[in-house]
Order: C-alpha cells, then structure tokens, then sequence
C-alpha cells in the first residue's frame, strides 16, 4: 500500500472543493481571479495532506505523540507483530532487563500466534490494536474502520483476556473517523514521538544510536517486531539492538513504562 491513491483522492477533493466555492462566489456576484481559485485548492489540499498523513495533526481528531511525565520516563512500542521468532527473542530480552514495553499487533498475526501474545500479557507488557491487516485507513469509511478494530480487538481478548484499550493507525495515517471509530471501540488513538525507522534494516548501531537519540522525556518510540503481513519481517536487527538501548535508559535513570502507565502519569496533577 502506497500513499499515492490516497493523495489522488485529497487532491480531487480539493480541486472540487476550490471550484464549488468559485462557483458559488460567481454566483454571489463577487470576481476573483481563476489564479486565486487555484491557490485557494492547492492550500485546501495541503491542510487535507498534513491532516491525514502528520501523525500528530490534530486535524482529524485528538492524538497522543507524547506523554508528560513529572519524572523522566520513556515508553517502548513495537508494532505489527506478533511475529517469531522476533518477538519472543524481544520478550526475553525484555525480561532479562525487567522491562516492560507496548505491542501493537495485527489481528491477522495475534490469531496465528496467540501464545506468544498471551505470553507478553502474562509478563506484564501492554497490547494495542494496529489494526488487522495493517491496511492503510485514510481511504475507508467509518463502518470499515470500526470492523478492523473490533475484529483486533477480538482476537486479542480471545488470545489474552484483556481488551485493548489502545489503537494505533498502520502508519500513522488517518481520516475524520479513525480517531473517532477507535474511541467508540473503547481504545484511545496513540501516535509516536520518535520513529527509529528500523524496518528499513539500517544495522544494529543505527538502531541503537536513533533510539538514543529519541530518549527525551515522555518520549513514544516506535521499533517493529513484525513488518506489515510480511511472512519473513525479519527484525533480527531490532533484537540485537535492544539490550543497548535497555542499558542506556537505565544509565540514564529514566523510568520505563507501559504507554497506559505513562498516560496516567501525564493526568497526575502536578
Ligand atoms: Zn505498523
């Protein structure tokens, strides 16, 4: 799925949008120039693009990016998983480290490896919904987006006993409703703060180095135990990187929380 379909569509919207407001201020006497009309379009488009494209445009509907800890504390998100042998050599890492972490997994993926989902719910770590098969949302309509959640939604209570309360959009992308849909389905939409990019395979140093980068405060970082429905997603890469990265939020003192724990300190008054 590429974002090109969904930019034809923003910007056949806009073009419609531009030419029925010339038209309706034709119609109410007032003369502006086909080139204001234009620009009128291209800017219309450019909101409709950063609104559904910018994860943390608020545009369509309210969404957390960040949390605002009264301590320093971080939150690790791996999306698009379950996928082994990935994220059980994750979750190992993770227990040697008494770390806990947030999944974002795929229907698709949690019914075929609900053992592995059990098991990181077991140990303390939270499960989001990404949706089922990681389709792009911003072409599909309210009902669609909705079915997609609560399909996930399902298959993660069925594997684990706990209904998710968290969503997150495959790629951070978005219309008027997904926000919406999501908190009908009970889960607040959740964005990220640092994307570390590491499905791209750029090598273990440079996961460890973007992720360390990434270590502010109420910092969201996104890494992947699964990529898409990639059969093979191969995150070799990330598990490798993993313990390094563990090691400097803990020389760092910053604490590591679940993203349910670092939104509950963020309404902590000060
Ligand atoms: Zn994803």
């Amino acid at each position: 799925m590429t974002a090109a379909p969904i930019v034809v569509v923003l910007t056949a919207i806009s073009a419609i949008a531009s030419a029925g407001l010339a038209v309706a201020a034709h119609m109410m006497g007032a003369a502006m120039p086909l080139r204001s009309w234009i620009l009128a379009g291209i800017a219309i488009d450019l909101v409709l693009l950063v609104a559904t494209f910018e994860r943390r445009a608020p545009l369509w509907g309210w969404i957390v990016s960040r949390g605002y800890a009264r301590t320093p504390a971080v939150a690790l998100t791996f999306d698009d998983g379950p996928a082994e042998p990935y994220t059980s050599q994750i979750l190992d890492v993770l227990r040697a480290f008494d770390a806990r972490a947030t999944f974002f997994v795929l229907g698709a993926r949690a019914v075929a490896q609900p053992a592995t989902l059990r098991r990181a719910a077991a140990e303390g770590h939270e499960i989001g919904n990404h949706t089922w098969d990681h389709r792009a949302l911003p072409l599909q309509g309210p009902r669609s987006i909705r079915a997609t959640i609560r399909r996930t939604s399902d298959a993660i209570e069925q594997a684990t006993g706990i209904r998710p309360r968290l969503f997150r959009a495959p790629f951070g992308w978005r219309n008027p409703w997904v926000s919406r849909a999501a908190r009908m389905e009970g889960c607040e939409a959740i964005a990220w703060t640092v994307g570390v990019y590491d499905t791209d395979r750029p090598g273990v140093r440079a996961i460890v180095e973007r992720s360390i980068a990434g270590l502010r405060d109420g910092a969201i970082l996104l890494l992947h135990d699964g990529r898409s429905l990639d059969p093979n997603p191969d995150a070799s890469q990330v598990v490798a990187a993993l313990p390094d990265i563990l090691r400097e939020i803990q020389r760092r003192r910053l604490r590591l929380l679940t993203m349910s724990e670092l939104l509950a300190e963020e309404r902590v008054p000060a």
